[in-house]
């Protein structure tokens, strides 16, 4: 891997691929994959990605918002694409670029219908959500009639799939409410098949149902974090490689005596000699203030050194007193080591936070 002369994020394609192959081998032979590359596919590049996985032969692809879809579009993606989260004042242009919507209740679907109409659609794309435990998006159970006299009226929509979403997919102590969540998003299946008479997709699993739970795959998946190096467990990942390195270098050596301070407000006081390194990387680009005053660290010729102060817009202070290095050398936030799960472990959070945090200042390098 080439050296940082900048606050880099490599993308390594070739781990993109064994991510993505290591899922597909979680799935029946018939199963679709649907590759979530919503938040600039989780802070690494959504064109590049969504190209490769399209060269790869994905199924799908979803994103949570219409502009998101667009940029796909403008780029090159040609699969189809559904939106996660659609605002009613996008409905058109997600139109116009043959977007999928999901809709999550009769406001909404309502809404879409009158536009499809209006633009002369026939049986137009549509995904309907479900809520089943997680009470953030979706129809309830009980609205399959009410659903079915809406589209009764209509054949500007067809509805292509039906799913829902697993609000504890990852934590094996919730095991039985996710169970439940599986028997509930069938029960509404089974309703929604005998009465509006034709059975859509059923989707339900993100990456943690993938691999927790192969009795809910039914005919797609829906997969993010995976395809990105993670499986959200010890375990499990060890059979993913995080496709992200972000990577800076050293801009400056400082030796700080006794008593002096570093950083604004002077948050870090020395009690003794010590030298610290400034990196050009900061909240601006996603290392939020939380990882300052000695929470995070970086690693410098495979050594730690913890933040010192707090964190600048555009820079970083490291302590490396102990560490043999110079103005100039490579330092390494994450990547294989530490990943950003253990580096976000640091500051309390998750990798999925960290990653989608990398500004758009960042560079991003690909690596074949
Ligand atoms: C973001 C999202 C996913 C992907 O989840 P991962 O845990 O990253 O695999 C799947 N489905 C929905 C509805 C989502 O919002």
């Amino acid at each position: 891997m080439p050296t940082a002369q900048e606050t880099t994020l490599e993308i390594d394609l070739k781990a993109l691929k064994h991510n993505y192959n290591y899922l597909k081998s979680k799935l029946q032979k018939n199963t679709h994959f649907m590759a979530v590359v919503k938040a600039y596919s989780y802070g690494h590049d959504a064109k590049i990605i969504a190209n490769y996985l399209q060269d790869l032969k994905v199924d799908y692809f979803a994103v949570a918002y219409t502009s998101e879809g667009i940029a796909l579009r403008d780029a090159g993606i040609t699969k189809p694409i559904m939106v996660l989260h659609p605002q009613p004042t996008s409905f058109k242009e997600l139109m116009a670029r043959c977007l999928e919507p999901s809709l999550y209740n009769s406001k909404v679907l309502h809404e879409f219908i009158a536009i499809a109409e209006s633009e002369g659609q026939n049986t137009y794309p549509i995904h309907l959500k479900f809520n089943t435990g997680l009470n953030r998006l979706g129809f309830s159970e009980y609205d399959v009639k009410g659903i079915a006299s809406i589209l009764s009226h209509t054949n500007a929509v067809g509805v292509k799939s039906i799913f829902s979403h697993m609000a504890a997919s990852e934590d094996l102590n919730e095991k039985e409410f996710t169970l439940n969540q599986i028997k509930t998003f069938k029960a509404i299946a089974k309703d929604f098949t005998e009465t509006l008479g034709f059975k859509p997709m059923l989707h339900m699993c993100n990456t943690s149902g993938i691999l927790n739970y192969p009795e809910a795959h039914f005919d797609m998946v829906r997969s993010g974090i995976g395809l990105y190096g993670f499986g959200n467990s010890e375990e499990e990942n060890h059979n993913f490689q995080p496709i992200g390195t972000l990577k800076s270098v050293i801009s400056q050596i400082h030796h700080i005596k006794k008593g002096e301070t570093v950083g604004y407000n002077r948050a870090f006081k020395a009690d003794k000699f010590q030298k610290t390194a400034t990196i050009p990387i900061g909240h601006a680009d996603g290392i939020g203030r939380q990882y300052g005053n000695g929470k995070g660290f970086v690693t410098i010729h495979g050594k730690q050194a913890p933040i010192v102060g707090n964190v600048c817009m555009d820079m970083i202070m490291v302590n490396i007193t102990d560490i043999d290095c110079k103005e100039g050398d490579e330092v390494i936030i994450f990547g294989q080591q530490p990943t950003a799960s253990e580096f976000a472990q640091t500051a309390n959070t998750i990798s999925y936070e960290i990653l989608t945090a990398i500004s758009q200042r960042v560079k991003r390098v690909i690596i074949e």
